[in-house]
């Protein structure tokens, strides 16, 4: 006996291939459209929604094809008013998506592996290990949520708009060792007949993958580029970041200049500053040489504690200094205060922790 196919998660089939599963059951092509309006401009996740398709052409749907969502079932709240949710997906799996206020703006931080495999020596998401690549579907979802969480929090009379007024992708992940799906929903996102959200607003950031940094500067993708990079020598950056061992800082950096010349945009570095590990006047002064090959905006970040990591941040006398040194040196620094740090939602903390429960 052979078992029957799995049914196909819909959010997977382009238009085109939307079009021709329709049309080879008998169906109209504009049902394509119409499914695609429901699927990406609704953020519709069930069939019966799809109110304009009629009931035959919906229970054929229902028959062929599955939504593959990633479905908010925990919430926590931060003091600073953070909101972290954790969204289960088909398989079980578990990711985290962060809301973060900022006065009437809000800044969605979004996942894009369940897991991590590169291990980055002060991150939870790097403890757990890699269990897959999320869908372009299931990084749209925790957007559409955030979004939509965004707008029952906001105070609309001061700030029309999109609810969302920033998008990053530094939650769980690496971005560009699932590059298409990224590309995919920040389509999607940006899409006029989608969320609208101007590229401008939407952050990608990355340890740093030279191979890839080239590939995104080809396709000049319009939203801007983050580079973790925590460490400006190749020795501090591989106690780190283990991926630098075989992609050395060298190599890195002619992958940004490569991106520079052709996207002609400002790089921002991140910079964690960890207590006695990269924070001293000559790792100030290595991170300057670094920042001289191309323009640069340097945010340097505090450090949120991670059980076992062993890591602490630096304190406040020591950050003031690193600030100093390297405004001397004419380079842009904005010092970035941790939020949601009581939640674990803070840069580094996402671990899928199980806490509170949401009630649908
Ligand atoms: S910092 Fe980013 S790349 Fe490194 S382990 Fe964590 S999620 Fe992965």
């Amino acid at each position: 006996m052979t078992l029957p196919e799995p049914r196909k998660d819909i959010r997977t089939l382009s238009v085109e291939e939307l079009e021709e599963a329709l049309t080879s059951h008998q169906e109209k092509k504009f049902r394509a459209q119409q499914v695609n309006q429901w699927l990406w401009e609704k953020g519709c996740t069930s069939f019966d929604e799809m109110s304009n398709l009629p009931v035959s052409t919906r229970q054929f749907l229902t028959c062929q094809f599955t939504f593959h969502t990633a479905a908010p079932e925990i919430q926590q709240e931060s003091r600073d008013g953070t909101v972290k949710t954790g969204f289960r997906l088909h398989d079980q799996s578990l990711i985290e998506g962060v809301l973060i206020p900022s006065g009437n703006r809000f800044t969605a931080c979004i996942s894009s592996q369940a897991g991590c495999q590169l291990g980055c020596a002060f991150c939870a998401t790097g403890k757990l290990g890699f269990t897959r690549n999320l869908t372009a579907g299931e990084i749209f979802d925790q957007v559409i949520f955030l979004s939509r969480l965004a707008g029952t929090r906001k105070k609309p009379e001061n700030t029309p708009g999109h609810p969302l007024s920033n998008i990053v992708f530094m939650g769980m992940g690496e971005p560009f060792l699932n590059y298409d799906a990224v590309q995919q929903a920040i389509g999607k996102i940006t899409s006029k007949t989608s969320l609208g959200l101007s590229p401008q607003r939407i952050t990608v950031s990355s340890i740093g993958i030279p191979e890839m940094i080239r590939r995104m500067a080809g396709d000049d993708p319009g939203y801007h580029f983050a580079l973790s990079l925590h460490a400006a020598n190749d020795k501090k950056r591989n106690a780190l970041i283990p991926f630098n061992l075989h992609h050395p800082l060298a190599t890195l950096i002619e992958a940004l200049k490569y991106y520079h010349q052709r996207c002609g945009k400002r790089i921002t570095i991140e910079y964690i500053l960890f207590a006695g590990i990269n924070d001293t006047p000559t790792d100030a002064a290595d991170l300057a040489s670094f920042c001289r090959n191309f323009p640069v905006k340097i945010n340097l970040i505090e450090y949120n504690p991670v059980e076992e990591t062993g890591f602490s941040g630096s304190d406040d006398p020591t950050i003031r200094h690193f600030i100093t040194l390297l405004e001397k040196r004419n380079l842009v620094v904005n010092l970035r205060r941790s939020k949601g740090r009581d939640i674990q939602a803070a840069c580094g903390q996402l671990s899928a922790e199980r806490k509170l429960k949401i009630d649908h």
